[in-house]
């Protein structure tokens, strides 16, 4: 599957849902206690397998009293990759891979969709679009907006996480966010499957645009 994550790249690439350097991706199986996300400024265009990082997940109590937590690490991988940090939003995928919930794969795809960029910058929240669109709400699931916070920042993590009603074992309850000045972010079972959630997300949001009345 991370063959069909350099394709989905490519196609966001060729949607002008991305600049280049832009966009990350990650992909987890539940059986396994680690996953992979594509590396920091990579050129999507030219985006290999062999350049992702893996990510072990490490669980344990610390602290005083000890809690659970979750870290990060990295694994050795490829030879191409070892040259390669993981993606800045790492704490966002992170968040959404630590614990599956539902399913036996999860995709998490991040870019920059001109038209729900737009939306939002025009004053839309996309979750109330989405109810006046059957066809966008009977497959995709709208979370309500994430504001102004920092790129690659653990408040942009927190905020997407709690606006998609993530909980302790990683169910959600949204397909797709949008973080208002910055892009979207789409989890599903597949890398197709969260790239079709954005491209009806932004048809629908070109739409609205368009129409003038929102
Ligand atoms: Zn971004």
């Amino acid at each position: 599957m991370l063959e069909t994550i350099c394709d989905i790249m490519v196609d966001a690439y060729k949607r002008n849902w991305i600049t280049s350097r832009d966009g990350n991706v990650s992909i987890r199986h539940q059986d396994r206690d680690h996953f992979y996300i594509t590396p920091s400024g990579v050129r999507k265009q030219t985006l290999q397998p062999d350049q992702f990082k893996k990510i072990g997940i490490e669980k344990g109590y610390y602290g005083q009293p000890p809690s659970m937590h979750y870290l990060p690490h990295v694994l050795d991988y490829s030879d191409i990759s070892k040259n390669l940090v993981p993606s800045g939003e790492l704490p966002l995928h992170f968040g959404l891979q630590r614990e599956m919930g539902k399913g036996d794969v999860r995709v998490v795809v991040h870019v920059h969709p001109t038209y729900c960029i737009a939306a939002m910058h025009a004053g839309i929240d996309l979750s109330t679009i989405s109810s006046k669109f059957p066809e966008l709400n009977r497959y995709t699931k709208v979370a309500p907006n994430v504001g102004d916070v920092p790129p690659i920042s653990q408040e942009l993590a927190d905020r997407c996480h709690e606006n998609l009603h993530l909980d302790s074992y990683g169910n959600i309850d949204y397909d797709i966010v949008g973080i208002k000045g910055h892009g979207v972010v789409a989890i599903d079972t597949s890398p197709w499957r969260a790239f079709e959630h954005i491209e009806r997300l932004e048809h629908i949001c070109q739409i609205v645009l368009a129409s003038g009345k929102f």
